[in-house]
């Protein structure tokens, strides 16, 4: 048969997909950086495609490819409904979690979401199980474990094998079938919690068109935001304690606007919650790159920073509608499962009201949670290491990565430290990143001994510093840059050029929120490397 021919290998099954695709233009991946990796756990998406035609791609993970379907009307759980489903090319592993846009004019042109995705298992697929063979045979009985589909199904082919193989996909009647269940009443990605109007709007968020296809799924273009107006930010001043503040489009209901939320440094004025909101949008066009796509680990601290904080994850029910959210398809029950995902500037102003003082993005992105984007090194002061003890540590550091020829982004905590971040291509590993950084700190530490403890137990590192290479770990966070800190004044964790680290004047947490703003508009963003330059990590000793 044309479409599955069951010896030949991922690559030439590909080759009628990448005729039909011009891999210069479209920002779809074209499956051809290097061999495909068959997973050991079966995969399945579900693509909601406004192509020429609406769609449903429903697409099963075997033997290195993903065998794919069209589905006009989309599946279904409801066991007395047949949908007619058409065979189309095999599509390569890297497509299972495309979303974005395909430009006009390509094959396929239109928004596509990940409208379904989890694992799947072939049943009375023989032993060994054999979902090739049973595809060839014209029939494949399966069980899906996904956000929406569950339970089992089958694909039954009615027509000839062949290059235009008409199938049908249906629903058994078991404990997860719901009667008169539609695809279209259920319309967000769940990967994003977008839906295709949503991504077809601001279509760079989630894909890049020149890379090739494994860094492709992972890499944004971020999206440029403008900065507040003049009038807008005057509307917040007139506001009351409390009212509501249009913003970015949003209309956001802010409260407590003149609580003092950072006891002032020395003769200045206390920062009120109006300060930090003000703040927030701010910030807000220079952040958002990093904190799009990416969920969003919240330290409030609603009585302010004098007060004690806590965590918050979890998206509360209160939450307005239009907040962007992900749920995570890995968290188990009582774990955190909604979270805050911050694609657009009024999101970071709704989390300042919220309390949010401190601001948490993970390492990885929603769409690929287990897959770092940097690496991460915390240069985390103990009670007797001096500023300028940290600042040999970080120059250390500095020689390191030049001789490495690596790009790392300093920043200074806001409190007492400077961390580092290391920007990387898609497919490493937590595993990898903390072995990498572990290793090279190790180096590192090793030349100034006396200035560090690698003790597990900060009562057992006699006041030492720690290099710190376990926030490499999925849900691990450091806080992000531009964040401000729990702290008298509002300190900003603040990226910094590696010249800095000599300058006599360099504090920890000498920028603040008052001050900021301005240095970026003087010096610009001393992060961006950050997003703009992943790199493959070279292997270390
Ligand atoms: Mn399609």
């Amino acid at each position: 048969m044309a479409t599955s021919d069951p010896g030949a290998g991922p690559s030439r099954r590909l080759a009628p997909y990448r005729r039909k695709r011009d891999f210069a233009r479209s920002p779809e991946p074209s499956g051809a950086s290097g061999p495909v990796q068959v997973s050991d756990r079966r995969r399945f998406v579900v693509q909601r495609h406004r192509a020429r035609r609406l769609h449903y791609d429903f697409r099963l993970e075997i033997d290195g490819v993903l065998v794919s379907w069209a589905v006009p009307k989309g599946p279904t759980l409801d066991p007395k409904v047949r949908r007619a489903a058409f065979r189309v090319e095999d599509h390569p592993l890297e497509y299972i979690d495309f979303e974005g846009v395909i430009p006009a004019g390509q094959y396929g042109g239109g928004d596509v979401i990940v409208w379904d995705a989890g694992t799947w298992q072939p049943h009375r697929a023989g032993d060994p199980p054999d979902p090739g063979g049973a595809l060839a045979a014209g029939e494949l009985h399966l069980d899906l474990f996904g956000d929406k589909l569950r339970g089992r199904f089958a694909l039954v082919r009615t027509g000839p094998a062949g290059s235009k193989e008409q199938w049908l996909l249906l629903h058994k009647n078991d404990q997860h079938a719901v009667a008169d269940w539609n695809a279209e009443q259920h319309p967000r990605s769940v990967l994003s919690g977008r839906t295709n109007d949503e991504v077809k709007a601001d279509p760079h968020r989630l894909w890049r068109s020149d890379v090739p296809a494994a860094q492709a799924a992972v890499t944004l273009k971020p999206p440029a935001w403008d900065p507040p107006t003049p009038d807008e930010l005057a509307e917040l001043d007139a506001l009351r304690s409390a009212g509501r503040w249009t913003v970015f489009g949003r209309e956001l209901r802010v409260t407590n606007l003149d609580k003092v939320m950072f006891a002032p440094r020395g003769r200045e004025a206390p920062i009120t919650k109006r300060d930090l909101l003000r703040y927030s949008a701010g910030i807000a066009p220079v952040l958002l790159p990093y904190l799009a796509g990416r969920a969003m680990n919240l330290h409030r601290y609603p009585d302010g920073a004098q007060a004690p904080g806590f965590w918050h994850k979890e998206v509360p029910g209160h939450a307005p509608d239009w907040l962007p959210r992900w749920r995570n398809p890995d968290a188990d029950p009582g774990e955190t499962q909604n979270y805050l995902v911050v694609n657009e500037p009024a999101a970071l102003v709704w989390a300042a009201n919220f309390g949010a003082l401190e601001w948490h993005a993970w390492t990885s992105r929603i769409d690929s949670p287990h897959q770092p984007t940097y690496a991460l090194i915390d240069l985390d002061p103990g009670d007797t290491t001096t500023w300028e003890d940290l600042l040999v540590l970080a120059r250390l550091h500095r020689t390191a990565f030049e001789h490495l020829g690596v790009v790392g982004r300093p920043k200074v905590t806001g409190r007492r430290g400077i961390q580092i971040w290391v920007p990387i291509e898609p497919g490493a590993t937590f595993d990898q990143t903390r072995r990498w950084v572990q290793t090279l700190s190790r180096s590192v530490g090793g030349v100034v001994p006396e200035l560090v403890s690698w003790a597990w137990q900060v009562s057992e590192r006699r006041g030492l510093a720690r290099l710190d290479y376990t926030q490499n770990a999925i849900n691990k966070t450091l806080v992000a840059p531009y964040s401000p800190r729990p702290a008298p004044g509002a300190p900003v964790s603040t990226p910094i050029d590696w010249d800095e680290l000599d300058d006599p004047t360099l504090k920890p947490d000498g920028f603040t929120i008052r001050t900021v703003l301005d240095r970026i508009a003087e010096r610009g963003d001393l992060f961006r490397d950050v997003l703009d330059r992943p790199q493959r990590l070279p292997p270390l000793r």
